[in-house]
């Protein structure tokens, strides 16, 4: 790994103060339904049904949200885990750096630019294809 120490503590503390307001926005969902879109569905909704489907509709709402949190905490996890054994900052594909000022802005990353763009790419080619 060509990270010195400096910059390794510091994407240290990047990966810490993301984690924490993630699991603060995370608690907060918990505690906190959509009020706004829970009366959207009952206006909207046919009375003898409606229950039901908002009872749905909420869990679906909720789940899609926290789901996204709890992937990001887990790279997050995983970041902390590449630091420990050595192989933060080296990207997964082709092995080469990462490089500072990417994990600077993503701290999870485990692709270099290069890879990442063709991963993107190959992703939204089979995005079309299922449509
Ligand atoms: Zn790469």
């Amino acid at each position: 790994m060509s990270l010195d120490q400096s910059q390794l503590s510091k994407l240290t503390k990047n990966l810490d103060r993301n984690y924490n307001s993630l699991l603060e926005e995370v608690r907060d969902e918990l505690e906190m339904p959509e009020h706004q879109r829970y009366i959207d569905l009952i206006d909207r909704g046919p009375a003898d049904t409606a229950d039901e489907a908002i009872g749905d509709a909420l869990a679906d709402i909720n789940l899609a949200i926290i789901d996204r949190h709890i992937r990001e905490i887990r790279d997050i996890e995983a970041a902390r885990g590449r630091i420990k054994d050595g192989s933060f900052g080296t990207c997964v594909d082709c092995g080469n750096e990462i490089g500072f000022e990417r994990l600077q802005a993503y701290p999870t990353a485990k692709r270099c630019y290069v890879c990442q763009q063709q991963r993107e790419k190959l992703y939204a080619n089979q995005r079309t294809h299922t449509l």
